[in-house]
């Protein structure tokens, strides 16, 4: 048996065509337009991929996309001072500063910088603590992305009970509180679990956001359970070419889709949902701030 294939591609797909959809009427019948800035220090060449598709993304949903691109050299106070403009630019509804930053600016101090209305990743601490509380924050990108794919497949959670490999502030703690909320059961695995593999075999909802190629073995999974794979592993491909590689999950993709209801692929799962989530929570943001209702 073989379990679905959660196509993320195809959902975030659909997610983006809502957002356009909404963002259209946005600015026909009330004259607005979400904006996303985008912060970018340095050359790191996986952050330019990921901020260019930002970008390309942002417009192709009709928002206006504010890319700033500053050298390496940038200083932590210039950095500040640009937040500081972002967060008093009216026409700003997002504000997205990528990481990694260089080591001589402290990441937390400019992500605690940001105006918490504009934080579309949903890393500062006021949004991770909304979301803790149940308080409606705004919800890091790639969790919210998990979520809307888990719901895909079964929309009622309650009582399943759910693991989170990897205990990360950007993915593995906000989607356990997110599981949380759905009223799964949750336990959060990490490098000091003991007897993880009997942890995860008791997951009707498995997460894996460890970033350790296909570490999750098919006889880890529960039969029948739904797997999240958050991972994004290169690894060597020399069947492709000299040199080559290819992108795996966290999860043995062959034997793991054997044995689960729905599974995630790598590439084509999380990852597509991640940048729809992000231009999700621009229009929430952008919504939010002039009182409008929001739904995508
Ligand atoms: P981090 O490195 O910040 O966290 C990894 C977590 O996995 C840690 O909590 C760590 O435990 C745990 N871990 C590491 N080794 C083991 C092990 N042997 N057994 C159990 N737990 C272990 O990673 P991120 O959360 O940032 O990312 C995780 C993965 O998700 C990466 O592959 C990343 O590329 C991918 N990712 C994908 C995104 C997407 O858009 N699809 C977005 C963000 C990330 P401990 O805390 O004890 O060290």
């Amino acid at each position: 048996m073989t379990g679905t294939i959660i196509d993320g591609k195809a959902f975030a797909e659909g997610l983006r065509q809502r957002i356009a959809g909404r963002v259209a009427e946005l600015g026909r019948v009330h004259g607005v337009q979400p904006g996303l800035a985008v912060v970018l220090v340095g050359e790191d060449p996986a952050s330019q991929v990921y901020v260019r598709n930002k970008a390309k993304q942002t417009v192709e949903a009709g928002m206006r996309s504010f890319e700033h691109r500053l050298p390496a050299t940038t200083s932590e106070a210039e950095l500040l001072a640009l937040v500081a403009r972002l967060n008093a630019d009216e026409a700003v509804d997002g504000i997205l500063v990528q990481l990694p930053l260089p080591p001589h600016v402290n990441a937390q101090k400019v992500l605690e910088a940001i105006d918490p209305a504009k934080d579309v990743d949903g890393f500062h601490p006021v949004n991770v603590g909304r979301v803790a509380t149940g308080g409606g924050g705004l919800v890091p990108c790639t969790p919210l992305g998990s979520l809307m794919l888990i719901k895909s497949v079964r929309r009622d959670l309650a009582g399943l009970d759910a693991v989170v490999v990897g205990r990360s502030n950007i993915v593995g703690k906000p989607m356990a509180q997110l599981l949380l909320a759905e009223s799964c059961t949750v336990t959060v695995a990490h490098s000091r679990t003991r007897d993880l593999p009997g942890v995860c075999r008791r997951a009707d909802v498995l997460v894996a956001a460890v970033g350790r190629p296909q570490m999750i073995k098919g006889d880890w999974v529960k039969p029948g359970a739904i797997v999240i794979d958050v991972g994004i592993n290169r690894v060597p491909a020399p069947e492709l070419g000299e040199g080559k590689n290819r992108l795996v999950g966290d999860v043995a993709y062959a034997e793991a889709s054997a044995v689960a209801g729905a599974i995630t692929p790598v590439p084509g799962g999380v990852g597509p949902m991640t940048i729809a989530c992000l231009l999700h929570n621009t229009l929430e943001s952008c919504c939010r701030r002039r009182g409008l209702p929001f739904a995508a």
